[in-house]
């Protein structure tokens, strides 16, 4: 049904706003099999990498480019470690809008860059960080030609702040108690504290960033001046959000724990709010909801280094059980 006809009365979009839609929203609340129990608690996934073009990004997108359609724009630009610009690319291919995509010079990984390019996105591989493509960005969209859809666009906050009414439905109406999440920009952050102030409810949310934020191997995260900065401070300040750094090595831990006792392959940022929600010490039995924000498809390098290749076999029976640890 897509996320603009689903909640149209929380979002702002009126009778002239296109009713776009590539079918996202709705996505998996999965409860733990193994680690929930390890830990103590009553855990649960929320798979945003079952979304479109595989992340969460595609909540807000819509939005934002619907708004665009509305407004008459002819294209729309943004800066991006990855999945922006994938989802950008998707949805203005949807609506007939062309897309301009800035990224960091060989800091996104391929399958990103590939669905970006297969939908028509004209891409621009900056020579600097992700921080200067966005500082371009900003610039170039003060011209007038092109709509700006990074989450400064508010647009975006309102769409993702949707996945928190998701939750609270898929969890019988009840709230969690806790609910973690990745935090590089801080879009994703406020919009869940803004989807929780919509919904009367105040969990303790954990935003976990990695401690080496402009070079963590999470490259989702790979952010070393957040754009939402003040605002998830001013979150912290009321007590509404907590930050916590998470190591690189714990991320991967957690990642691959998510992949082999869970069988849910998310890409490595994804992990980072269970790694956080691992460190620390919680009630036994809390309702705890991890936000799992990409697909693990999109960034496979890291499991080239961490598990096995493939055995190469003659093809027989006796080659090919050799070793077989079942
Ligand atoms: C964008 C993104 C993040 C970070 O979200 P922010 O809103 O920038 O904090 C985390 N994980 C994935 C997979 C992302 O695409």
């Amino acid at each position: 049904m897509g996320v603009i006809a689903r909640f149209r009365d929380r979002l702002p979009v009126g009778p002239e706003t296109p009713e776009l839609t590539l079918g996202e929203g709705d996505t998996p609340l999965i409860a733990s099999k193994r680690i929930g129990e390890r830990l103590g608690l009553d855990l649960h996934f929320k798979f945003e990498g079952m979304n479109p073009t595989g992340s969460f990004k595609d909540r807000g997108m819509v939005v934002a480019v619907a708004k665009a359609m509305e407004a008459g724009a002819d294209g729309i630009i943004c800066a991006s470690t990855g999945n922006t610009a994938s989802s950008a690319a998707a949805y203005a291919a949807c609506a007939g809008l062309r897309a301009l995509v800035l990224y960091p010079a060989g800091a996104v990984a391929p399958a990103k860059v590939a669905q970006t390019r297969a939908v028509g996105a004209e891409l621009r591989a900056i020579q600097g960080s992700f921080d200067e493509a966005m500082r371009n960005c900003v610039t170039i969209a003060e011209e007038g030609k092109y709509v700006l859809v990074n989450s400064l666009n508010p647009n975006r906050i309102e769409g993702q702040k949707t996945a928190v009414f998701e939750i609270v439905e898929q969890l019988g109406g009840r709230a969690p108690d806790i609910l973690a999440l990745p935090y590089g920009g801080g879009g994703n952050t406020v919009a869940y504290a803004k989807g929780f102030q919509e919904e009367g409810i105040q969990p303790r949310m954990i935003s976990a960033h990695a401690v080496e934020r402009g070079t963590t191997m999470a490259s989702a995260i790979r952010i070393a001046e957040p754009v939402h900065i003040h605002e998830v401070e001013a979150l912290v300040a009321e007590g509404r959000v907590e930050p916590v750094a998470v190591a690189d090595e714990d991320i991967t831990r957690m990642w691959l724990e998510l992949a082999k006792l869970e069988g849910i392959f998310c890409e490595p940022s994804s992990a980072a709010g269970l790694a956080a929600i691992a460190q620390l010490d919680l009630q036994p039995g809390a309702t705890v909801v991890c936000v799992l924000t990409g697909h693990g498809l999109k960034d496979t390098a890291a499991v080239e280094l961490h598990t096995p290749e493939a055995v190469p076999v003659e093809p027989t029976k006796e080659s090919i059980l050799s070793g077989v640890s079942v």
